[in-house]
């Protein structure tokens, strides 16, 4: 209960990440650098506030009924929850004493053996994929997508829960071809319950400059309602009908 971690924020009434109302911890520190990243903030370690999983979690139960009631709880977002997988784990373990559901809210890089004890205690992993082609990945993030897929195979493989998240990035992977990779992807997952697509946003574009950056997506707009529609309806036509 005194292992400590470095965090960047808590949000106390979460509705987007996971099934109810959730207790949202934003973790500090982040190995990949999305170009469309809305947490720009988040990625370096150091810079996050220290707090230990006893003073966490005296603030989850404060509301811990009300989590109880919408079938909620917590979910460990980030930068990257994997980043401090001891820390998540036993966060998580004091949320499942109390019977509540546990979400990872990860960009899934990381060694499938450092994380195992944590998926113990995880009940739903939101797996937000950047793409699925291992070339484009690393230019969108940085990193190439080969532990990433490593890590999705072993979630089939042990049978736990996903929702998987894909972020629409108008002109660069938001085509039929884009869309019919992904649906192939989606299909060779039994486990992935649900597809979120989300579209891309400009929230956090201040954050860029805050941090001293250009926002390398600044000629990029947001896509409109029908772009989306298009995409989801050319997966739909895949087979793929859990789409939100
Ligand atoms: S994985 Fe998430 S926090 Fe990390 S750079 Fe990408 S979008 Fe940002």
């Amino acid at each position: 209960m005194n292992t400590a971690g470095f965090i960047h924020s808590v949000e106390t009434f979460g509705t987007v990440d996971g099934p109810g109302t959730r207790y949202v911890v934003f973790l500090q520190g982040c190995p990949l650098r999305c170009k469309f990243c809305h947490n720009r903030d988040t990625w370096n370690r150091a810079q996050g506030k220290k707090v230990t999983v006893r003073e966490l979690l005296l603030e989850f139960n404060e509301y811990q009924e009300f989590y109880r009631r919408t079938g909620g709880g917590m979910t460990a977002s980030g930068g990257e929850p994997l980043m401090q997988a001891g820390f998540v784990s036993e966060l998580f373990h004091g949320v499942k004493n109390s019977g509540l559901n546990t979400a990872l809210d990860t960009s899934g890089y990381a060694s499938e053996r450092e994380i195992d004890s944590l998926l113990e205690v995880t009940d739903l992993v939101l797996l937000g994929l950047k793409a699925v082609d291992s070339q484009e990945h690393k230019e969108l993030t940085g990193v190439s997508n080969e532990k990433i897929m490593a890590f999705i195979r072993h979630l089939r493989e042990v049978q736990k829960p996903v929702w998987l998240r894909y972020v629409l990035l108008p002109g660069i992977n938001d085509d039929f071809n884009h869309a019919d990779r992904l649906a192939d992807f989606v299909r060779s997952f039994t486990n992935i319950e649900r597809l979120e697509l989300l579209g891309y946003h400009k929230l956090g574009a201040a954050k860029w400059e805050l941090c001293g950056d250009e926002d390398p997506l600044k000629h990029i707009s947001p896509p409109d309602q029908n772009q989306v529609e298009l995409f989801r309806r050319r997966l739909n036509d895949l087979g793929i009908k859990k789409i939100y």
